[in-house]
């Protein structure tokens, strides 16, 4: 019975699940303003407003929204959080938006 080679493991590796436990953005003060009325309020008007994501729209696509996402990354500056500009986007562009901003929510 052949062995299963092992997989390599560089030092400091973490598995996605550690990585996710010791990312700064879940214990982040800023993120209890997602979880706030006010913000659930706003992102319904703006998905009320603009219901189909807007990076799809730009490439042709029609798909349904389901996140108000800030336009600018906001950096927790409130000012910014509060008044965007917003823009209505899909899960997977929202993913795709953030994954290329470091330190933005999500990482
Ligand atoms: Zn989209």
């Amino acid at each position: 019975m052949p062995n299963a080679p092992k997989q390599y493991r560089p030092p400091g590796w973490k598995s996605p699940a550690e990585r996710e436990r010791s990312s700064p953005s879940r214990t982040h003060p800023g993120r209890k303003l997602y979880a706030s009325q006010r913000w659930k309020d706003l992102r319904a008007v703006q998905l009320a407003q603009h219901p189909l994501c807007a990076e799809c729209e730009r490439q042709g696509r029609v798909t349904p929204a389901t996140v108000c996402d800030h336009i600018e990354p906001h950096k927790w500056d409130l000012y910014k959080f509060w008044a965007g500009p917003f823009q209505s986007l899909c899960t997977s562009c929202h993913s795709a938006k953030t994954a290329k901003e470091p330190g933005a929510f999500g990482q």
